[in-house]
């Protein structure tokens, strides 16, 4: 099975390697031609504005669009989760506003730079995942046809709509692949 990462900025790297561990394999993604033949695809965290105006640059905005609403499944870490929001607390920057979702970034305060916290995750077994959040995004509203799989303080930090994933923290720092996991079953399921 063949997924993308896009490697335009940020943690693109580690998740090459993660997937590549899960006997996947893993190609970066710079240009719209790069998205043939694959199943699924990773946003990485970094800085969503940059990531954002590299994808508009970089042609890469509505392909992926279409490619996603298409069935390819697509998994947003941190800023990826941003730029699949519909909307962006304060911000009018490029997204691919795919999902349901209403997200605030550093949502946790600038100066809570990072954190790491013991997540339940109910749909994965093996007990709690240690999540890694770097100047994090939360989730402040889901429509209805998103599904919350863990939160913090009472605010989503997974979720899930029909071939969209999303996390505000960065499951490829901590050597737990279930996230990625998750992530090549939906892809199975298409
Ligand atoms: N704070 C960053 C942003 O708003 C996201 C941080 C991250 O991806 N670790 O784009």
């Amino acid at each position: 099975m063949k997924i993308g990462v896009l490697a335009l900025q940020g943690a693109f790297r580690e998740h090459l390697t993660v997937l590549e561990r899960c006997g996947a394999e893993a190609v970066e993604v710079r240009q719209p031609g790069e998205l043939e033949g694959i199943g699924g695809l990773i946003l990485p965290g970094g800085e969503s504005t940059t990531i954002g105006k590299l994808m508009v640059e970089w042609d890469l905005m509505e392909t992926i669009r279409q490619r996603t609403k298409e069935g390819m499944a697509v998994y947003g870490t941190c800023a990826g989760m941003i730029l699949l929001a519909k909307s962006i607390v304060d911000s009018d920057q490029p997204r691919l506003g795919l999902m349901d979702t209403t997200v605030r970034r550093n949502a946790f305060g600038r100066q809570v730079e990072s954190f790491e916290e013991d997540l339940t995750v109910p749909e994965l077994a093996g007990g709690p995942v240690r999540a890694v959040f770097i100047r994090a995004p939360l989730i402040e509203e889901v429509g209805a046809n998103v599904a919350v799989m863990a939160q913090v303080n009472g605010k989503a930090v997974i979720a899930r709509q029909d071939n969209m994933l999303v996390t505000s923290f960065h499951p490829e720092l901590t050597g737990d692949d279930r996230i990625h996991r998750y992530f090549l079953s939906m892809i199975k399921q298409e």
